[in-house]
Formats: structure tokens, C-alpha cells, sequence
């Protein structure tokens, strides 16, 4: 009799393969200081400065006490999907003070920006639609490109000639409809898109916009409401609450019909469990906090322009980053690597990004900026970097 095969082989050769290229993920649980940027992971302290907590929420006091507020007074779970009896009157309020402070008609939550993105596209569009997206879009924006079946087309990043060019061709077929899918800061990059331009495209070709604001949204834009808040003519306009509102969660915020539609027939809308009226209270305090932050906001700016100036008299390259996403370009795999290595070993917790997340020959420590950053930190990163140039 012949010996069974090892049906887990595929598990070991994929991870194998992932360990020899050094290009193994694992998840490191860390502790912190309560409020701060220190990290500790296996009892050694580090900076944080990886973390999209840009306000610095995710530990505050008001959002800590609304959560505990809906807990006792809703509980931790909401019970069931929102069609059944998982829509409680908090979620509704919640949905409608969002459709208020961002000016549209209607909002809808949805348990992450990652589901928001995979269920959204495929609702919206089918195989005789044409999406068109950003060469740099979020991962969870390309699968629900691919999960709607519609065609697919990438263009160059913040190439509108190019996406112009794809709208022409398009416009001389016979899509049923055609959607333009781009963000307002590119999360690996910290650059920005030109949404005055591109809102003029959609407008002249007749096509639908969507638009992930999930980096702008408490950071950019009056009163930190996103650089999508700026302009007309955005059909979707999806914010993510993991990052500024320091809690968890997404929404979008468009038409009422368009709510309807979505409620009608997004999947991951429907079949899913509403979000618990804990985060609820938590977000329901973000809210409330966020448009107030201006102060913050300033200083926060007043950081990222420091930190870019410095770093870049350093000889360090940062793109086109204009946010509080700032990249410093390596290039080699190897070279990025023993940086964060160093980095690390100078306690300081950065991100070191590679290829498939960004193309070869780009890869680069990703360096994100909160309001809970001193500039004594920026400081102890910059010494590190500049000691980096000099060795
Ligand atoms: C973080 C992010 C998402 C996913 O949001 P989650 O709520 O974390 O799932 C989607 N789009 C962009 C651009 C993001 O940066």
C-alpha cells in the first residue's frame, strides 16, 4: 500500500519559500505605554512610528468613556446582521451624524474599510461595467475590482492623461457603466491625488467616482474631514475608522439612494454582524472630537514638514509624500532590511516595505507621524537616520 501524501506539504513549501526570500510575515504582540508611542516587544522599548493612530484617539479618555457608556447601556454585541435586529437605534444615529458632519445625504457603516471595499465595488459594478483604478490603489479596492467581474483596468499612478486616455477608449464601447476608483492619500507613497482634476474627468465622461479617503480623513481637509469633503462629484466616498477615529470600522458616505441600493445589495453589508455598540460609543466620541482638532492638526503639520525637511538634507528621498505618511526610499530589499535593523536596534519601531507591497528596486522604511510624537522623538529618529548616511 502506498503512503498517504502529506496533504500540508503545500503549507510548508509556501512558507519555506516565503523564509528564504526573508519575506516571512509574522505578528509581533507588543505592549505600550498607555497613551504614548512606546512599544515594548520582547522586553525591549521601541518609538512607534508605525502606527495610522494620527490623533492619538484610539487612548482617549472621551472615546474610552462612550464605549464603556454603550457597552452598559446596549452591551457588547449588537445581536444579529443589520437587516435582522443588528440595526439598534445607536447605529442609525451614528449614520446620520456622519451624513451631517460630512455634508451628504446618507452614510453607511460597515464593520472595516478592507470589507467596505470588497462588497461595495462588486454591489456596484458587473461584468459589462468598466472600473478604472489608480496603479497604487489599497489591496481591498483591487479585490473588489476583481470579485465584481468587471473590467479591470489599472491606470499609471496619478497619471490623468492616462486615465483620460482609458475614459476615451472606453466612451467608444459599450460599458453599462463606468467607475473611477482612486484614493486621497496613497498609503505606501503619502502622496496625494488630484481629485479637482479627476472629479472633472467623471463629470465629463459621465462616469461614477469612488474615492478612499481612509488616510485623509481626520488628518486633511476643513476640520479634518478628508480631502474628498473638499469636492463635488464623488459618488463613494469611504472613510476607515482604524486609523484617525482610533477605533475600528468604515463607512461610506454618499446619496440616499445610493445607501438603499448598497443596503439592498452588498453582500458583506448583509451578512454581516452589526458592529458592536462598544465601537459605536467610541466612534460616536471621535466624531464629536475630530472637527475640534485643529490645534493638533497644526502641529501635526508643523511635524511632518520638519521631519520631511530634515530627513531630506539627510540625502534621503521621500517621494512625493505629502501627508503624515512619510517614506524614506532605499531601493534594494537587502539594504532596506539592514536599516530597520538598525533603526530597531536604536529603538525605533519603523516599517520596512518591500516588494510585492511596492514595485522592485522601491523598496522603503514607511514612517508614520501621530500628534502623540514630541519632537524630541522626531529628533532621535533623524540622528539615527543621519548616522545611517554617515557610517
Ligand atoms: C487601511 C485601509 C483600508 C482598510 O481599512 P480597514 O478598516 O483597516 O480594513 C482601506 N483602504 C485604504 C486606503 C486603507 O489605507
Amino acid at each position: 500500500m502506498s503512503e498517504k501524501e502529506d496533504k500540508f506539504k503545500f503549507l510548508r513549501d509556501a512558507l519555506d519559500e516565503r523564509r528564504a526570500s526573508h519575506r516571512l510575515r509574522e505578528l509581533k504582540p507588543l505592549a505600550f505605554e498607555f497613551g504614548g508611542v512606546n512599544i515594548k516587544f520582547n522586553g525591549q522599548s521601541y518609538i512607534n512610528f508605525s502606527s495610522n493612530d494620527y490623533l492619538g484617539l484610539r487612548h482617549h479618555p472621551l472615546l474610552i468613556q462612550r464605549a464603556k457608556e454603550y457597552a452598559d447601556k446596549y452591551g457588547v454585541g449588537s445581536g444579529a446582521s443589520r437587516l435582522v435586529t443588528g440595526t439598534l437605534t445607536i447605529h442609525s444615529e451614528l449614520e446620520k451624524k456622519l451624513a451631517d458632519v460630512f455634508g451628504t445625504e446618507a452614510a453607511l457603516l460597515f464593520n472595516s474599510g478592507y470589507q467596505a471595499n470588497t462588497t461595495v465595488l462588486p454591489a456596484l459594478a458587473d461584468r459589462n461595467s468598466l472600473i478604472l483604478a489608480d496603479k497604487k490603489v489599497h489591496n481591498s479596492l483591487i479585490q473588489g475590482a476583481l470579485l465584481s467581474n468587471a473590467t479591470f483596468k489599472r491606470f499609471k499612478h496619478n497619471k490623468l492623461d492616462h486615465l483620460e486616455k482609458l475614459l476615451q477608449e472606453a466612451s467608444e464601447s459599450s460599458y453599462n457603466r463606468i467607475w473611477i476608483v482612486t484614493e486621497t492619500v496613497f498609503s505606501m507613497d503619502g502622496d496625494r491625488s488630484d481629485l479637482a482634476s479627476i472629479t472633472q474627468l467623471a463629470e465629463q465622461f459621465n462616469a461614477l467616482l469612488y474615492i478612499d479617503d481612509a488616510h485623509g480623513l481626520g488628518v486633511l481637509g476643513k476640520n479634518g474631514l478628508g480631502l474628498s469633503d473638499e469636492h463635488h462629484g464623488i459618488d463613494i466616498r469611504l472613510g476607515a475608522f482604524g486609523k484617525a477615529f482610533g477605533g475600528s470600522g468604515a463607512f461610506v458616505a454618499c446619496s440616499e439612494e445610493m445607501k438603499q441600493y448598497l443596503i439592498n445589495y452588498a453582500s458583506g453589508f448583509i451578512y454581516s454582524t452589526a458592529m458592536s455598540p462598544t465601537v459605536i460609543g467610541a466612534l460616536d466620541a471621535a466624531l464629536e472630537l475630530i472637527p475640534s482638532m485643529n490645534k493638533e492638526r497644526a502641529d501635526l503639520h508643523d511635524h511632518i514638514e520638519y521631519f520631511r525637511n530634515e530627513v531630506e538634507t539627510l540625502g534621503w528621498e521621500t517621494g512625493a509624500s505629502n501627508s503624515a505618511i512619510i517614506p524614506m526610499i532605499v531601493g534594494e530589499e537587502e539594504e532596506t532590511l539592514s536599516l530597520s535593523n538598525y533603526l530597531l536596534e536604536n529603538g525605533l519601531w519603523v516599517s520596512a516595505i518591500r516588494p510585492p507591497t511596492v514595485e522592485k528596486g522601491a523598496s522603503r522604511i514607511r514612517i508614520t507621524l501621530t500628534t502623540k510624537h514630541t519632537k524630541a522623538h522626531i529628533d532621535q529618529l533623524l540622528k539615527a537616520l543621519g548616522a545611517w548616511k554617515k557610517r
